[in-house]
């Protein structure tokens, strides 16, 4: 459902993606690795319209999302594709459920009542149906988060993309979330996730990639990226694992 082909991007004179092709099948789960500044939070930023390539296609569903050039066509897009990001950005003043029921309530034009009872279905799934009446503060970052995405699983995406949403965490904290999202997979959410959990990334992918300095050297299962590269930055970089 998602295709990048030959995309590159600069910011000014920087080239930060050159020539990236990526292809996201209905179901797959897919973790994107490598060094820092290598180019993978800009991949997702690009798969949701936040950022533009210079050249490239890239589709979602068939459509073309490198070319959408009215905001309200981005917006439509990003109701599709969900996103979480390391910083969890809750609106502090209203309650967990109200968090939630926001974007549905006024982007999507659900009814209060309809809204509410997904949310709390979603809350049951994230394991903090207690904490529907708390606000952010009173929440630790692992439920924080948690509650993020089921903000974001509220809107319904086809695809959800995960930039580092643990990388913040306390290591306590990191595995509440990582369990969440392994139930979305099983449950057949695609998905792409940046992530330097090693572990998590073997253990749910279906593809991994590995990106450096705005290229993937390489993708392929976790047994061939973590366990039977034979490229020597590669085993590098999953050192530990192997
Ligand atoms: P990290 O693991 O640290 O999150 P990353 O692989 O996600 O790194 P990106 O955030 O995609 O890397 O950034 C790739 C490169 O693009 C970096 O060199 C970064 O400095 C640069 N870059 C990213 N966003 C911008 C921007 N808005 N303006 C200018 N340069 C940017
Ligand atoms: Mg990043």
């Amino acid at each position: 459902i998602v295709k990048l082909e030959d995309v590159h991007l600069s910011f000014g004179q920087t080239q930060v993606l050159k020539g990236i092709d990526l292809t996201i099948n209905k179901g797959d789960a897919v973790s994107i690795i490598g060094p820092s500044g290598s180019g993978k939070s800009t991949i997702l930023r690009c798969i949701n319209a936040l950022v533009q390539p210079q050249s490239g296609r890239i589709t979602v569903d068939g459509t073309r999302v490198d070319q959408l050039t009215k905001e309200s066509e981005r917006i439509a897009l990003r109701k599709r594709v969900g996103i979480v990001f390391q910083q969890y950005n809750l609106f502090p003043h209203l309650t967990v459920l109200d968090n939630i029921v926001l974007a549905p309530t006024r982007i999507l034009g659900v009814d209060r009542r309809e809204a509410e009872k997904l949310a709390r279905e979603l809350l049951e799934k994230v394991r903090l149906s207690e904490k529907a009446d708390a606000y952010p503060g009173q929440l630790s970052g692992g439920q924080q988060q948690r509650v993020a995405i089921a903000r974001a699983l509220a809107m319904k995406p086809e695809l959800v993309l995960f930039d580092e949403v643990t990388s913040a965490l306390d290591p306590e904290t990191v595995g509440e979330v990582l369990w969440v999202i392994r139930d979305l997979i099983r449950d057949g959410m695609t998905s792409i996730l940046v992530t330097h959990e090693m572990r998590f990334a073997e253990e749910i992918s279906d593809t991994v990639v590995f990106t450096e300095n705005g290229r993937i050297v390489d993708h392929g299962s976790p047994e061939q990226i973590f366990h039977n590269s034979d490229n020597p930055r590669i085993r590098q970089f999953v050192g530990g694992l192997s």
